[in-house]
C-alpha cells in the first residue's frame, strides 16, 4: 500500500479574518513548520474546489447562491454571521475544504492512500445545510460523506468528532439520515449550545457525550473508550470520517478542556481499532481525517504531528 495522503493547498493560508481572530491563516503555517520534514514520505495532493453538485449533497441550493454572491469577487472583509469572516480568497478556500475532504475520500476508496488528512481550513462542522456559522461556510465532513454513498455506494458513514466544539452542522445534516452516524465529545456549556446528551437524531444516529470545564484527556479517552466508540462499531460505517478539531487542547484559548498533546494520539489511535474491528467484522472499513478547530498555534502544529503519527501507525 502507498504512504498516506496529506491534502493541502496554499489559498489556506490566505483566507483572511480581523485582526486577532482565532482562525486565521498563522494555523496553516503553524502546522506546516511544525511538521517540518518529518512526513516527506507522505503523498501530497493539492485540494481541489468542491463542485456545485457536492455543496449540494448538504447545502440547500438558495445558500449556496447566497454564500457564492456574497463572497464573489470581494475586495475586503465581510461579516456572514457575528465571527465569520469573508475577504478575497475566501470562497475558493471554503470550496477547497470541502473539495479536499471529498478527495480524501476518493484517494481510500481507490487504495491510492490507506488513509488521508485534509489540513484545509476553514473547518467545516458549524456551517449547517442552511446557513455559515462559526468560522464554517462549508460542511465539509458531512459534505464528504455523503460523497462517499454518492460516488462510492457506501450504506453508512459515521464521523466522529473531537474538537472542543460540538458540531451542529455535521449533526444537523446527518438528524434524518439513518445511514449517517455521528459522535461528538465536546465541552458543554460552550459555543453553539447544542450537544446535549439527549440529541440523538431521528433514528438514534446521534452520539453525543458532554464534557464539563476542565475534563481531562482520560476522562475524555474513557467517555469514548465506553460509549462513543461502541457505538460507531454497532452502526458498522463503511467509512469514518475524523472531524480532527484540536481546541480541546489544554492550552487553547478558546476552550476550557484538558487534552494533552500526546491524548490525541491515544485517542487517534483508539479510533484507528475501532475502524480495524469493523473492517475484521464486515470486511471493510475505511478512515479519513479532516483537521476542524485548534487556536494556541504551537499546540495546534504538535497535536497535528501527533494526529498524523497515530494515523500512520495505525
Ligand atoms: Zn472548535
Amino acid at each position: 500500500m502507498n504512504s498516506p495522503a496529506f491534502i493541502i493547498h496554499e489559498v489556506s493560508g490566505l483566507h483572511e479574518v480581523p485582526e486577532g481572530h482565532p482562525e486565521r491563516p498563522d494555523r496553516h503555517r503553524a502546522i506546516i513548520s511544525d511538521m517540518g520534514d518529518e512526513f516527506a514520505h507522505w503523498t501530497y495532493h493539492k485540494a481541489p474546489k468542491a463542485s456545485h453538485d457536492q455543496l449540494e449533497l448538504v447545502h440547500h441550493s438558495a445558500y449556496i447562491e447566497q454564500i457564492f454572491d456574497a463572497t464573489s469577487n470581494l475586495a475586503d472583509l465581510v461579516p456572514l454571521d457575528a465571527d465569520t469572516w469573508a475577504g478575497p480568497h475566501s470562497l475558493e478556500t471554503a470550496l477547497r475544504a470541502a473539495g479536499g475532504a471529498c478527495l480524501a475520500v476518493d484517494l481510500v476508496m481507490q487504495e491510492k492512500a490507506p488513509t488521508a488528512f485534509s489540513a484545509m481550513r476553514p473547518p467545516g462542522h458549524h456551517a449547517e445545510p442552511d446557513r455559515a456559522m462559526g468560522f464554517c461556510l462549508f460542511s465539509s465532513a458531512a459534505i464528504a460523506a455523503r460523497h462517499a454513498q454518492t460516488v462510492w455506494g457506501l450504506s453508512r458513514v459515521a464521523v466522529v468528532d473531537f474538537d472542543v466544539h460540538h458540531g451542529n452542522g455535521t449533526q444537523a445534516a446527518f438528524w434524518d439520515d439513518a445511514s449517517l452516524i455521528y459522535a461528538s465529545s465536546h465541552q458543554m456549556p460552550l459555543y453553539p449550545g447544542t450537544g446535549a446528551a439527549h440529541e440523538q437524531g431521528a433514528h438514534n444516529n446521534i452520539f453525543n457525550l458532554p464534557c464539563a470545564p476542565g475534563t481531562s484527556g482520560t476522562q475524555i479517552i474513557k467517555g469514548w473508550r465506553e460509549s462513543l466508540l461502541p457505538a460507531i462499531v454497532d452502526a458498522a460505517p463503511d467509512l469514518v470520517i475524523i472531524s480532527a478539531g484540536f481546541d480541546a487542547h489544554i492550552d487553547d484559548p478558546l476552550g476550557g478542556l484538558a487534552m494533552q498533546t500526546a491524548d490525541f494520539a491515544t485517542l487517534t489511535s483508539d479510533i484507528g481499532a475501532c475502524v480495524q474491528q469493523i473492517a475484521d467484522a464486515t470486511g471493510g472499513c475505511r478512515l479519513i481525517s479532516l483537521l476542524e478547530g485548534g487556536y494556541n498555534l504551537d499546540a495546534l502544529g504538535q497535536s497535528v504531528c501527533a494526529h498524523l503519527r497515530a494515523l500512520e501507525a495505525l
